[in-house]
């Protein structure tokens, strides 16, 4: 059976319980991060508790433990667990309190987390995936990893019903992100993302892949992009830690790049992939 964490200790999955009265599970209060691993690595860790922190920060939530010791108690949960491609999501909450609004005085925090085997591709992933648009009707802190995803949810859900496989959202003309993924567009040779402010999760892939795009001098403008920029974009990709870099090759009854992924999406991949091949062999060693 598969090993949880629950604040400081490793419990079987059947013995992982919250009270009823977490924050986390009456409010969505509370905050989470999913990491990729490669090679049983934690892979770009310090940009992920980076952006734990920050969360934290701005929900004025208290992280329970120190970023070095959540850290240990992830790398052994992952030993535990025997992943080699995985993900481990974990999430803080405010804690268990009366049913009242306000922050409650004396509740501490509360931990949890898990790891799942993660094979890399086992979605439709280098062949491309369809996509629906669909409007954007979240909160305006999307910058912060918050456990309130009723918008993102229902989006997916909405895509999901229609035969796709992402949800890209705008808000009135403006393309945000996906329900659970950044998106880029390419013209004539750039790459365009949304710039990270209130209206995006600055994803940590995101941030990767922009890096990538400088190593391999590709230009890249971090600003606004229109429903019909998306439209007419050269080649469309997804970013997200489970999703990598996905071409996206329709939206909604739309072919992007005439329904084939795009050149400037495989250099991308395949740094992606020399990456990851370097890192696993890094772990062998
Ligand atoms: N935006 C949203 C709304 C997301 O949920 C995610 C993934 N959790 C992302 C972007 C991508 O972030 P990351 O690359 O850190 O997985």
């Amino acid at each position: 059976m598969a090993t949880i964490l629950y604040q400081d200790q490793f419990l079987p999955r059947d013995r992982g319980r919250v009270d009823m009265e977490d924050r986390g599970y009456q409010f969505g209060d509370g905050i989470y991060e999913a990491i990729r691993v490669y090679g049983g690595r934690l892979f770009l860790l310090d940009l992920h508790m980076k952006r734990l922190e920050r969360s934290a920060g701005e929900l004025r939530l208290q992280l329970p433990y120190s970023i070095g010791h959540l850290t240990d108690n992830l790398q052994t949960l992952i030993e535990k667990n025997k992943i080699d491609d995985g993900l481990i999501y974990f999430q803080i909450t405010r804690g268990a309190a009366p049913r009242k609004h306000l922050f409650p005085e004396g509740a501490e925090s509360v931990l949890t987390g898990s790891a799942i085997n993660l094979p890399r591709r086992s979605a439709p992933g280098e062949a491309g995936i369809k996509v629906s648009l669909i409007d954007d009707i979240r909160w305006l802190r999307c910058d912060i990893k918050t456990l309130n995803l009723l918008g993102n949810v229902l989006a997916k859900q909405e895509a999901h019903e229609q035969g796709s496989e992402e949800a890209i959202l705008h808000r009135g003309n403006t393309v945000t992100e996906g329900s659970s993924c950044n998106v880029f567009i390419v013209k004539e040779g750039r790459l365009v993302t949304h710039p990270a402010d209130h209206f995006i999760l600055n994803g940590i892939t995101r941030l990767f892949v922009l890096g990538l795009a400088k190593k391999l001098s590709i230009p890249v403008e971090e600003r606004l992009f229109s429903t019909e920029e998306l439209f007419s974009a050269d080649e469309v990709f997804i970013t997200s830690t489970g999703a990598e870099v996905t071409p996206v090759v329709r939206i909604d009854n739309q072919l992007i790049a005439g329904g084939r992924p795009g050149a400037v999406a495989r250099r991308l991949i395949d740094a992606f992939n020399e990456e990851v091949a370097r890192i696993r062999t890094a772990a062998l060693s």
